[in-house]
């Protein structure tokens, strides 16, 4: 087995046995890296001499007899989140020459744990999108199928994994960024409960919808990652304080005693053929562990979207008012006043996508339009959490799809902002709920794309989810497999 292709657990049984060391296993992964990113584009930023020196230290530290879970593991980190020293893009012109100063909260526990960074990966920019094609720094492919979407916008972290170039890596999700690049590339991804992990040091898209979460091969590994990663931060007012369980004790074998709810609405017309037959194979297979299969319904699952685009732009556009040419990366050339350079910092800095949102968001907050948009849609948002809560009275977790369909070609959604929009239907809840999600690997399409299996449960019960993808896992019989590139 080429190490690259190793699953955390597997590489962590091997470095303890003394069979491979860390520095082979970030090697492999760096070689894989030179193979295949010329095609991939996963990549922005690689960085071999610190992961290699990084590896040697871990390595050290393993012989001293101090491992730690992840000790020696090689991860991707989004281009989202700070690293001390290397760029932190956001996939956009803006913050080309931007180094981050300081270490995000979850990058400091992953270096104290000893894991290997091996660089910053692709994005749509600032997070905004469903494909990462808006990425200004080179647009990540499918590893499955040549010239089709990784999705979006964490579509760096899943390829990396996917393409056996990364052993896992750290996304965001703001409205399924982490779930449905996952799908579409046959990994598995978690969204972990609003206020789970800290997001100091992530840089903000809107801020009452994201979240830090891993992307990894296997739900062994996704239940080790989120482990390392989780807890209270006082840096970040919006995480909690409340106990980490131990999530790997959380795999158990079986089903029994656990109800799981199909949300009808999640099965809604215009759903792929193949997507729906892969979440009812999740079903039946829950069914077969044991689970009891309960019918629910989520009556505003239908405002989701509009809700979800009039939040996460408004909240956008007061964050990105920070990218002003004054304080962060690109500044526009000849310019003539303090507004002058405002204005052409940001037109020339930003991608198309990114100013279409901040103009919807600044419209949605302007005076005389507040209460009709963004009042209205926090009020619409209320009654999709409380149709969560409701549901999670009559199951402990729900099984859908993750998304409409699997992995489309290259440039299909780019004339038409209102159909990728509307693509995230079965992600933004979770979101909007603020409640822990998952995708899990459940099938493929004839065509060999990968097609994942969604499970969402109620607030900081990412255990139940866990248990769950677990058992889909052992039942399916698809655990990780590397997408087949050279
Ligand atoms: N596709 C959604 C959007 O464009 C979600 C993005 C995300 O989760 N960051 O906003």
């Amino acid at each position: 087995m080429s190490l690259n292709t190793m699953t955390i657990v597997q590489a962590e049984k091997a470095m303890a046995a003394g069979e491979i060391s860390a520095v082979e296993l970030t090697a492999s992964c760096l070689k894989q890296i030179e193979a295949v990113d010329g095609r991939l584009s996963a990549f922005i930023t690689v960085d071999e001499e610190g992961a290699l020196g990084q590896a040697r230290e871990a390595d050290a530290r393993r012989k001293r007899g101090e491992a730690r879970p992840l000790c020696g593991i090689p991860v991707s980190i989004k281009d989202v989140l700070c690293v001390k020293g290397m760029g932190a893009t956001c996939g956009s012109k803006i913050l080309e020459h931007f180094i981050a100063p300081y270490d995000a909260a979850v990058i400091e526990k992953l270096k104290a744990a000893g894991a290997v960074i091996l660089g910053k990966v692709a994005m749509d920019e600032f997070a905004m999108g469903s494909t990462s094609e808006t990425c200004a720094f080179g647009v990540p492919e499918n590893p499955w199928l040549a010239g089709h979407v990784a999705g979006g916008s964490s579509g760096g972290s899943a390829v990396s994994v996917a393409a056996s170039e990364a052993l896992a890596s750290l996304g965001s999700d703001t409205g399924g960024s982490i779930r449905q690049p996952a799908s579409l590339c046959g990994v598995t991804g978690m969204k972990p409960t609003y206020g789970r992990v800290s997001r100091y040091g992530l840089i903000a898209y809107a801020s009452s919808l994201d979240q830090v979460g891993p992307l990894c091969r296997d739900t062994a590994d996704t239940a080790l990652l989120l482990q390392a990663i989780c807890g209270h931060d006082r840096r970040d007012s919006t995480s909690m304080e409340m106990p980490v369980p131990d999530f790997t004790a959380a795999l158990t074998d079986g089903m029994k005693g656990a109800r799981i709810g199909v949300p009808k609405e999640y099965f809604a017309e215009g759903l792929d053929e193949e997507v729906a037959a892969v979440a009812r194979r999740g079903i039946e297979a829950l069914a077969k562990a044991g689970a009891e299969i309960v019918d629910i319904s989520l009556p505003h699952m239908p405002y989701c979207v509009a809700v979800y685009y009039l939040l996460a732009t408004a909240e956008a556009s007061s964050n990105l008012a920070r990218f002003d040419g004054v304080h962060y990366g690109f500044r526009a050339d000849g310019c003539q006043s303090l507004i002058d350079v405002y204005e052409k910092s940001r037109s020339q800095g930003f991608g198309a996508e990114v100013k279409r949102r901040i103009l919807l968001g600044t419209y949605a907050l302007s005076a005389g339009y507040y209460d009709a948009y963004y009042k209205k849609a926090s009020q619409v948002r209320t009654l999709i959490q409380e149709d969560f809560t409701a549901a999670f009275k009559q199951c402990d977790a729900l099984i859908s799809p993750v998304t409409t369909s699997p992995a489309w070609p290259f440039g299909s959604g780019q004339d038409d902002p209102l159909a990728l929009y509307l693509s995230d239907i079965l992600t933004i809840s979770a979101n909007l709920a603020g409640i822990p999600a998952m995708s899990v690997p459940g099938g493929f399409s004839g065509t060999g794309l990968p097609i994942g299996i969604q499970l969402q449960a109620g607030h900081f019960n990412e255990e139940i989810l866990l248990k769950t993808a677990h058992n889909l896992e052992r039942e399916l019989g698809i655990g990780w497999r590397p997408a087949p590139v050279a």
